[in-house]
């Protein structure tokens, strides 16, 4: 972190509020007793996916297309008024025995940490081609930003899991973002406000021994994220 820099809050200054883009979007937050249960069931918040304003049938296909388990937005169950669900529609408050046998679908892959200099901002995250990912981020204006690049991967049988251990440890870091994504708002969870060797020690100690990892410049990377 820059000496004298303000640790945003969570719910801190909108990085990304893009006027142009903001019309006629809807977008939804997770509360924060969505974000302390997903904590306690260990998923990461940058793993759900927002499904405010969408019917069941739009959320479970766009889902799938992302490779997401859990939405949050849905209609409110009728137990508990809800609004956490996996991507075929149960409420993972009401039956938790539903996260585990969603986890166990997750594949392996990549978690990686990209940055944008331009922001300050770093993410953590996963995904199964760390050659285009990169990229996306910068066609969504992922944070705001569009000058993502991919710093470090690591590559993980239980890509989920160590997201979460990674993310977990910078929470204190984490700052709320919003991207643009097939005509829709986001909301984004998993940006980060930190100093490269910070992001890079949570990614690192989150992974198990002897993991493959690639790293792009550490002595670039720790000049512009200081
Ligand atoms: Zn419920």
């Amino acid at each position: 972190m820059r000496p004298g820099a303000v640790q945003a809050s969570k719910y801190g200054p909108n990085l990304c509020r893009n006027d142009r883009l903001v019309a006629g979007g809807r977008m939804g937050e997770l509360s924060t007793e969505e974000l302390d249960f997903l904590r306690s069931q260990k998923i990461a918040a940058s793993g759900v996916f927002d499904a405010t304003g969408m019917r069941k049938p739009e959320y479970a296909s766009a889902m799938k297309e992302a490779g997401l388990s859990f939405a949050f937005g849905t209609t409110p169950c009728g137990n508990g008024g809800h609004t956490l669900r996996t991507r075929h529609g149960h409420c993972i408050q009401c039956n938790t025995a539903v996260i585990a046998y969603q986890l166990r679908h997750h594949k392996p892959g990549h978690v990686y940490l990209a940055g944008s200099a331009a922001s300050g901002l770093l993410k953590i995250g996963t995904t199964a081609d760390v050659g285009t990912r990169a990229w996306q981020l910068c066609n969504w204006r992922y944070g705001g930003a569009s000058d993502w690049e991919m710093l470090l991967a690591s590559h993980v049988e239980n890509a989920g899991s160590v997201e979460f251990a990674a993310q977990d440890k910078l929470r204190d870091r984490a700052t709320a973002g919003e991207y643009w994504r097939e005509g829709r708002r986001q909301s984004c969870y998993e940006l980060f406000r930190c100093s490269y060797d910070e992001a890079r020690d949570a990614v690192l100690s989150a992974v198990p021994a002897n993991t493959r990892t690639e790293e792009r410049d550490l002595a670039r990377a720790r000049s512009l994220w200081a």
